[in-house]
């Protein structure tokens, strides 16, 4: 049992000297609610996700990834920073470098020290069938808040998580109790109702889903509430309490790096495309959902000014995108109209 407890130790400061804000530890026999899950996949609230679907017997029953695993080791990683002074908006874990690959790398150096110890591990990074979030709870790093994000009493909401499943036999830290009391803020906020009930996301509504996931055209019904956000939204973290700690970052590859108008992006091929975000989560989009994405928003605070880079992709031979780019024009003629 000593020897459990100081292993525990070893590996927590092992993961902080890494550079990782928040570790924790619980057992691979983890109760997940995976009969919720189940019902959510069933009620196909998570859209076109279809991975979501898949791998089910691993994902609600982490032991069958690594048989002989005894624990998981959860940590997060510190990524916010102050939305940077640009026309359109992006999800903050969206303005700088790919997340995967900096937590990964730090992951993999953390599994080579407790395999010296002489374990086992499999690392994941938001890429495997693992629950992470209610892993994360069941290993002390915070509580699943009415938004269904996780929230860490000093970092908030704004944490990458990562989890490493061992052989190794580490003392689990205790769950943390919810703390949003009678707070509503986010499922106040959000601007298209994807909360049908506190703790439960219909993520087909949100605008994450919309603007990221979702392929194809964007259902009109959205489209205005998209407002200006190009990629992700933030609003139900922005607004939450336990965010009133949050500091920038450490990691300076999370940090934004500068974009373009959005209107000069509208004319971009796919080189300039690759060029500009190579490493980063938007090239999860590919060039024709990003132009989707910035006809909507320039549809709801774009200028006259924007209109003949719109009527330029009106014009071409992509329907989608094209939609979108006649549907943002009248928009703004319209808008135009009204002020006069
Ligand atoms: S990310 Fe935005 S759209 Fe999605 S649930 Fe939160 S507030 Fe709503
Ligand atoms: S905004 Fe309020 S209700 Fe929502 S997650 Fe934060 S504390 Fe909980």
């Amino acid at each position: 049992m000593e020897s459990t407890v100081a292993l525990t130790d070893q590996c927590r400061q092992k993961a902080l000297e890494l550079g990782f804000e928040v570790c924790g530890f619980t057992s691979v026999d983890v109760k997940l609610r995976g009969e919720y899950y189940l019902k959510w996949i069933a009620e196909k609230q998570h859209g076109t996700m279809s991975w979501m679907e898949r791998n089910n017997e691993r994902r609600l029953a982490p032991r069958n990834i690594l048989p002989e695993a005894k624990s998981i080791l959860m940590v997060g990683l510190n990524y916010y920073q102050d939305d940077p002074d640009m026309r359109g908006k992006m999800a903050k874990y969206a303005l700088g470098k790919d997340y995967h690959k900096i937590i990964y790398k730090r992951l993999k150096r953390l599994c080579r020290w407790m395999q010296e110890q002489g374990g086992v591990q499999k690392p994941y990074v938001d890429t495997g069938p693992l629950l992470e979030k209610p892993i994360a709870v069941e290993a002390g790093l915070g509580w699943m808040g009415k938004s269904t994000l996780l929230l860490h009493r000093k970092f908030g909401t704004f944490l990458f998580l990562g989890a490493i499943v061992t052989t190794l036999d580490l003392e689990a830290d205790p769950v943390e109790q919810d703390h949003c009391g009678s707070c509503t803020r986010c499922l106040d906020i959000c601007p298209t109702n994807a909360f049908p009930a506190p703790y439960k996301l219909d993520a087909t509504r949100c605008i994450s889903y919309l603007t990221i996931e979702h392929h194809g055209s964007i259902p009109l019904e959205f489209r205005e509430a998209i407002g200006d956000r190009i990629y992700g939204c933030d609003d139900c973290l922005d607004v939450c309490p336990w965010n009133r700690w949050a500091r920038t970052t450490r990691e300076s590859r999370f940090l934004f790096a500068g974009l373009p108008d959005l209107t000069e992006t509208l004319a971009w091929d796919e080189t300039a495309f690759t060029e500009r975000f190579q490493g980063t989560p938007i090239t999860r989009l590919k060039l024709p959902r990003w132009k989707r994405n910035v006809c909507v928003v320039l549809g709801n605070i774009g200028t006259l000014s924007d209109i003949p880079a719109l009527k330029l992709l009106a014009g071409g031979d992509d329907p989608m995108i094209a939609e979108h780019a006649m549907w943002a024009i009248e928009r703004i003629q319209s808008r135009n109209s009204q002020s006069k």
